[in-house]
């Protein structure tokens, strides 16, 4: 169980999230939508551990994050711009975290030949990132975070930058990965379909508030507001 408890973040002077309280239970598929700027990427690189509190806590299994080795965090992560190592070709960047907690070299070519396999990247592993197209790059990312055998992962758009068709593919994996493991998933999305296809939970945010979670049910047949109504396309 992950549990935001009051958590803040300000830069300087401006507060980019107000005190937001979420609890994330184990194995639940939790969808995170709102606009552009409500901190969502944000509120997951303060659950990764890349930034740091302003205020509140974030507790993994009622553990304090800020005591926490970031190993020790077992969260894999997939940023919206992709972070991609450019001096490394698509093989390395997957199996990067791997190789640096020692995972054995074939277990490390197994699991990148399997998500290669899934993402439909299994030709490009030799290319460099420079060498590739931004769908790609994407699915490099994904990849990255797909080899982990973390107990957390957090998605930021991680289908953003791919056609239809690559999209509903890569939506039905994921949909299988959540029924067959056991993970807490965190995941950040614009896409409607994707928001009531995956998620156990939708969390609705605006400007770092929280304007209502529930089931995709809930929020399609009892939208609490017009703002959320919106954001989940249901009829006004
Ligand atoms: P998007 O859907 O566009 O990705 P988001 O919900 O992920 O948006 P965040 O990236 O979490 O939004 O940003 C939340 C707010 O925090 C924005 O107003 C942004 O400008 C601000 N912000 C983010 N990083 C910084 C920073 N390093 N310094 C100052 N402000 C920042
Ligand atoms: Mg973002």
């Amino acid at each position: 169980e992950i549990v935001l408890d009051g958590v803040e973040k300000r830069y300087g002077r401006t507060q980019v999230l107000p005190p937001l309280d979420l609890t994330l239970e184990d194995g639940e598929f939790t969808v995170l939508v709102g606009p552009s700027g409500c901190g969502k990427s944000t509120t997951l690189r303060l659950l990764a551990g890349l930034e740091t509190l302003s205020g509140g806590e974030i507790t993994f299994d009622g553990r304090p994050i800020s005591k926490l080795e970031p190993k020790a965090r077992d969260v894999a992560m997939v940023f919206q711009d992709y972070a991609l190592y450019p001096h490394m070709n698509v093989a390395k960047n997957m199996s990067f975290a791997l190789r640096l907690s020692r995972v054995p070299k074939d277990e490390i070519d197994r699991r990148v030949a399997a998500a290669a396999e899934m993402l439909g990247i299994d030709h490009l592993l030799d290319r460099k990132p420079a060498a590739l197209s931004g769908g790609q790059r994407q699915r490099v990312a994904m990849g990255r975070a797909l080899v982990r055998d973390a107990g957390v992962f957090l998605f930021d758009e991680p289908l953003s930058n791919l056609d239809a068709k690559l999209r509903a593919r890569m939506r039905t994996e994921l949909a299988e990965m959540r029924n067959s493991i056991d993970k807490n998933m965190i995941y950040v999305t614009h896409d409607q379909v994707e928001a009531m296809t995956l998620g156990d939970r939708i969390v609705v945010m605006n400007a770092g508030r929280i304007q209502q979670q529930g089931t995709p049910e809930d929020l399609f047949e009892r939208p609490v507001n017009k703002f959320v109504a919106g954001f989940i396309g249901a009829p006004t």
